[in-house]
Formats: structure tokens, C-alpha cells, sequence
């Protein structure tokens, strides 16, 4: 018996895809984002159930995971997100890999690979419209373009970009970065680019921003139940995809006075029953936690006391006076009617949900339900 395990609700993550497409037109596609093993919850499962419900292209960061998706036996396009490096860039056009482009060189190796293997290797251009990360400046978009075109066996199937403050309520940044992708998308037209899909839209812009459709969007976040913000203008109803449960593996009456865990940063105030929990750090439950957040047992909140530790934690369960030894506990999720989401555990550890879905995913012991 395992002493902790994350179990993943596939039907709530079709519930939350569904919600994604019934925001978009008939014309807009959907571009499911599993990079970073879908956010923690298991990167082909995850795929297969997108698959079939209607995914059209699969976004991922990393060339290998583009890799791992393909020998899974999915076939839908994927779009490396963070783009390729240039030993991949034959297996890239082989596997129909579209790596985001921002940089020329790299357009000519893929070039050389599609010429040598006669064919084109599409790509999908990355513009920076103002989140200073990834991508072609606007003002060096053209003279990008003009040396795309001298490469004949690279295809622009797609341009995209990426919004940084789409999940704020305030849209007028998001306004701006929408205004210079459509000059980009301008220059495009102009220069007899023929392009198949334009796409900015990730969870928050799938939401709030209908004018950021276009023919993609590439929504992550949501489809495995969070909001990406509280502030959104247009929220969506979600299902928490992710649970972490482990067994209570002692409980123990301690006497007042009596320090609990490293550092004795608790002190019992009183006679307390304390449950021992067989999850920690390494299990993705923040060490911020300590003496700060909760889990469920017998449905009701039992308070974290003293310090996380790698791989424990001890909770005070006074307050449930049935707890027993061998009990579940959910550290992530829902028990009778409480709920700890990830979104609770992000703000009292001053972070977002997308991180504590990413630690607490890599439990080797993942359900599938
Ligand atoms: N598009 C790109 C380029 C991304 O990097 C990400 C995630 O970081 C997404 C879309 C999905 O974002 P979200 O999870 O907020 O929907």
C-alpha cells in the first residue's frame, strides 16, 4: 500500500477541455498545452483523453517530450514551444514536429534538413508583443521575414504570441500586445505569407479575451482546473483534476508543553491528538506550509503543526476526534464536503497553482480515474 499517491480525475479534465471549446467559435481550434507532464498530471495519459476529444495540435516545451508524445501513438501536430535545437531539427520535420521560430540560424538548419529530406518543415513564428521572453521583436519582424524567404523549404504554418498580464483584470496591456500582433499579422498579409493558424490566447485570453482567438487558442492552466486568476472577468466552472492523498500512519496524544517536528517551532498550548502524515516536501507539499496550512481527514480540517519535513508532516487532529491511524488524508482536493485546492495552498506559500501542480505531479505513484 502506498503511503501517498496523487490520483487524476480524467473526467473532470474533460469536463474543463469541454469548457474551453464551448468558449471558442466552430472556427477556432484548440491547442491543449502539456508541456512539463501536463503540468504535473501525466503528460500522454492526459493527451490520449484530449485526443479524442478533439485536441488539434498539442503544445509542449521541449523537443523530447514532442518525442515522447509521438512514440505514445499521438499524431496530432505539436508545437515545441520554447522551439528546437538544431541536432532535432531532422527528426523534428520527420515526426511533423513544428518548433516555435525566433531565430534565423535555426530557420536554415531546418531548412537544410527539409531540402535534404525533400520536403518542408513547417514552423510556427514566435513575435514578441511585449512579454520580453521568447520571440521576433515587432520592429525586427520584417527583416525576419524577408530571410525566411529565402528559404524555400520552410513553411509558416502558424504565428503566435504570448500575453503577460492576460489574467489581470486591467485588459489594456493585454489591448496593446493584441494591436501589435495584428500588425504583425499585417506585415504577414503584406509580404504573401499565407498562414494557417494565428494564435495568443493561452487559459486566461480563452476566457476573457474572445478577440485573441483567431483560428487557436492554447489554453494549459484551465484544463486542469484552476482559474489562471481570481480576477477574471469571465470565469469559467472548473474541476480540480489533481488529488494528493496519503494514510495517517500514527496518531498520538501529547501533552501540553510538548515541542512537535524540526526546529520545535510548535509547542502544544494544550493536550493535543496528533496524526502523523507520511507526505512532505518531496512529495510536493511546500515546506512553506509548516505551521501554516491544512489537510482532510474524516472531512474536516486538521491544521498543520510544526514543520514540513521531507517526507512527513504532523497535524493536529484534536478537533476530530475519530481520526485513526490508517485514516485517508487528502492533502490536495476534496473530502465529504471540504476542499483544499491548489490555488489555497499557492497563496499561503505566496506562489501559483501551475508550481504546486508541477511538484506534487511528479509523485511516482499517479491513479488514473
Ligand atoms: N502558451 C504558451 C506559450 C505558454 O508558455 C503557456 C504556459 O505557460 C500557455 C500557452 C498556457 O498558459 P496557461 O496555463 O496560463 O493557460
Amino acid at each position: 500500500m502506498a503511503l501517498n499517491w496523487v490520483e487524476i480525475d480524467l473526467a473532470a479534465l474533460r469536463h474543463n477541455f469541454q469548457q474551453a471549446k464551448d468558449r471558442v467559435s466552430k472556427d477556432t481550434a484548440l491547442l491543449a498545452v502539456v508541456k512539463s507532464d501536463a503540468y504535473g498530471h501525466g503528460m500522454v495519459p492526459v493527451a490520449r483523453e484530449l485526443a479524442a476529444m478533439g485536441a488539434r495540435f498539442f503544445g509542449v516545451s521541449k523537443f523530447w517530450e514532442a518525442m515522447a508524445l509521438r512514440e505514445a501513438g499521438i499524431t496530432q501536430p505539436i508545437l515545441v514551444l520554447v522551439g528546437i535545437e538544431p541536432a532535432d531539427a531532422e527528426e523534428a520535420v520527420r515526426q511533423g514536429i513544428r518548433p516555435a521560430l525566433y531565430r534565423l540560424d535555426h530557420a536554415e538548419m531546418l531548412n537544410d534538413a527539409a531540402r535534404r529530406m525533400q520536403t518542408k518543415a513547417k514552423v510556427h513564428v514566435k513575435v514578441d508583443t511585449g512579454m520580453g521572453r521568447l520571440g521576433v521583436p515587432p520592429g525586427s519582424l520584417e527583416s525576419f521575414l524577408e530571410g525566411l524567404w529565402r528559404l524555400p523549404h520552410v513553411e509558416v504554418e502558424g504565428v503566435f504570441s504570448h500575453f503577460a498580464t492576460a489574467d489581470e483584470r486591467d485588459k489594456s496591456y493585454s489591448a496593446l500586445q493584441m494591436e501589435r500582433f495584428s500588425q504583425a499579422l499585417d506585415l504577414f498579409r503584406r509580404k504573401r505569407i499565407p498562414l494557417t493558424y494565428a494564435h495568443m490566447a493561452n487559459s486566461a485570453g480563452t476566457l476573457d479575451l474572445p478577440g485573441a482567438h483567431h483560428q487557436l487558442v492554447r489554453p494549459g492552466i484551465m484544463l486542469y482546473g484552476s482559474p489562471p486568476s481570481s480576477d477574471l472577468h469571465h470565469p469559467a466552472d472548473l474541476k480540480p483534476v489533481m488529488s494528493l492523498k496519503a494514510r495517517v500512519v500514527q496518531v498520538k496524544s501529547v501533552p501540553q508543553g510538548h515541542p512537535i517536528g524540526y526546529g520545535r517551532t510548535f509547542t502544544t498550548p494544550h493536550a493535543m491528538r496528533i496524526a502523523t502524515v507520511p507526505v512532505g516536501y518531496d512529495d510536493g507539499l511546500p515546506r512553506l506550509l509548516s505551521n501554516k496550512g491544512s489537510v482532510l481527514i474524516r472531512g474536516r480540517r486538521a491544521p498543520i503543526v510544526g514543520r514540513v519535513s521531507m517526507n512527513m508532516i504532523t497535524v493536529d487532529v484534536s478537533a476530530v476526534p475519530d481520526a485513526h491511524e490508517d485514516d485517508e488524508v487528502v492533502v490536495l482536493g476534496s473530502q465529504g464536503t471540504e476542499r483544499i485546492t491548489a490555488d489555497e495552498i499557492a497563496s499561503l506559500c505566496g506562489t501559483i497553482s501551475y508550481e504546486i501542480y508541477c511538484s506534487m505531479g511528479k509523485n511516482p505513484q499517479r491513479v488514473f480515474l
